[in-house]
């Protein structure tokens, strides 16, 4: 979370020093619909976590941290409806009191459930589509302070749920809930990179949520991260190996050399979804803590042949990288999902924290993912021109046109949204 009394305002990496004219923090909804219609351009920071400068402005900076937190639950509808700014962590926590779950958790529960809708952030799990799959509906104060709920079944739905803040300030979210469930976590030591190759479909299928880890180099092995919902008796028993991959002696932290102590309970132990669904726990610095992230959405179908070529320059990459992650996602129908209309598999990379050392491998990246069309994550570093980025995703237009109908004066537009979607010349 950056430093908001500071002048020095910046991202969850540091990487990125926000430069707002002001940072302004309402106590109250009419108080944020008054900044919103008073300021000449504005943005919101969600937890910060992004990368790039997807949050950033020369204008107002708003932080609706500073308003009462809502979490409204239905059962009869089997929803919630919550404060946006609210991290996946307190919004969990209250839904599992309440005997519910939601579908997925991205890899830490830190972040801000309207920061990560806005940018597509994911996940994993064959059948599972990214967390803003969950939307139901979301209430934005749009550019004149005025709410406005768009919600499925809306024409402008499928446009408004990934929207890179470029369409309002998000009030409030409304998910869709599951029955609460329970959950073990298993980790398997060093597949070889023939067995991810070759067995990818049946490995990713091997339970809810799977993840694959490689620090890649001369001959990449893999760590396995299995989580399985307990009542699932397709895989009653762990294996004992997958393809000569035996069960870990121990817990695992997915960065080599990291405590485990910060990542969720592995080796079998049931317990709800809340606490097994993402990797990190909500109390520890997740990940390494000093690092930069990438990551490209590919076609599933392309995933064999995206890791054989990422495993080409694997010399090249394994300098910068701390860990790469390699997951899944059901393809959805939401214009600016980096999983729009393709089952998707997200090859991500947790660099070293220096940009210049990174530049390069990240260009290599790109070109050896360049005949897969890859997308890349919205709240992460990339490297490809923006043209590229907006050629791989066939609403952008109809995503430009609601903008425009929305936002007709960029309100909400900042120098990022501007190259992608349009706005205001700045
Ligand atoms: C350690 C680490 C691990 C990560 N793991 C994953 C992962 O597992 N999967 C994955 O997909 N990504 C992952 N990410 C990336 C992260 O999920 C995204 O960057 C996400 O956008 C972060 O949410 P945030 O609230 O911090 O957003 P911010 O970075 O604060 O903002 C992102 C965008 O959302 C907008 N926004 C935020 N709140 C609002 C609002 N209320 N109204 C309107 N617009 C708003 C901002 O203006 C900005 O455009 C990870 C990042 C880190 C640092």
């Amino acid at each position: 979370m950056p430093d908001r009394a500071s002048t020095d305002l910046r991202n969850w990496a540091g990487n990125i020093r926000f430069s707002p004219s002001s940072f302004e923090q309402p106590a109250t909804l009419d108080e944020a619909r008054a900044a919103v219609a008073a300021a000449p351009r504005v943005r919101v920071l969600g937890s910060g976590h992004s990368f790039n400068t997807i949050a950033d402005t020369d204008a107002v900076m708003l932080s609706l941290t500073g308003i009462e937190p809502d979490v409204r639950i239905s059962a009869l509808d089997g929803t919630v409806t919550a404060s946006g700014w609210l991290t996946y962590a307190r919004l969990g926590a209250a839904v599992h009191r309440a005997g519910f779950a939601l579908h997925n958790l991205a890899s830490l529960p830190h972040i801000s459930v309207a920061g990560s809708i806005a940018t597509g952030t994911h996940g994993s799990g064959d059948a599972n589509g990214n967390l803003a799959t969950a939307v139901a509906a979301i209430e934005f104060i749009g550019p004149d302070g005025e709410l406005r709920t768009v919600a499925r079944g809306d024409e402008d739905f499928p446009g408004s749920v990934v929207h890179l803040g470029a369409l309002g300030v998000v009030h409030t979210v409304t998910l869709d809930l599951l029955a609460g469930f329970e959950m073990r976590q298993y980790v398997y030591d060093g597949l070889t990179y023939e067995a991810v190759v070759d067995h990818f479909d049946e490995l990713t299928s091997a339970a809810y949520s799977t993840s694959l880890f490689t620090a890649w180099g001369a001959e990449p092995a893999f760590q396995f991260w299995v989580k399985q919902r307990t009542a699932d008796q397709s895989h009653p028993f762990p294996k004992a190996n997958w393809y000569g991959a035996p069960l870990a002696d121990g817990p695992r932290h997915p960065v080599p050399g990291v405590d485990p102590a910060a990542c969720t309970v592995q080796q079998g132990q049931t317990g709800p979804w809340l606490e097994r669904l993402a990797h990190f726990r909500p109390e520890f610095t997740p990940s390494a803590g000093d690092e930069l992230q990438s990551e490209y959405l590919i076609d599933r179908a392309d995933a064999p042949a995206a890791i054989e070529a990422l495993a080409g320059i694997g010399r090249l990459l394994a300098p910068v990288t701390q860990i790469s992650e390699i997951r899944t996602m059901a393809g959805d129908d939401l214009w600016l999902s980096p999983a729009y209309g393709r089952d998707t598999v997200g090859l991500h990379f947790t660099w070293v924290s220096d940009v210049e050392a990174v530049r390069p491998a990240m260009l290599a990246v790109e070109t050896a993912l360049a005949p897969f069309a890859a997308r890349p994550h919205w709240g992460k570093l990339f490297s490809m021109p923006i043209g590229e980025v907006r050629s791989r995703y066939p609403r952008m237009g109809d995503f430009e046109k609601l903008r425009e109908r929305v936002d007709p004066e960029g309100k909400f537009a900042n120098h990022f949204s501007t190259a992608v979607v349009g706005g205001a010349a700045l």
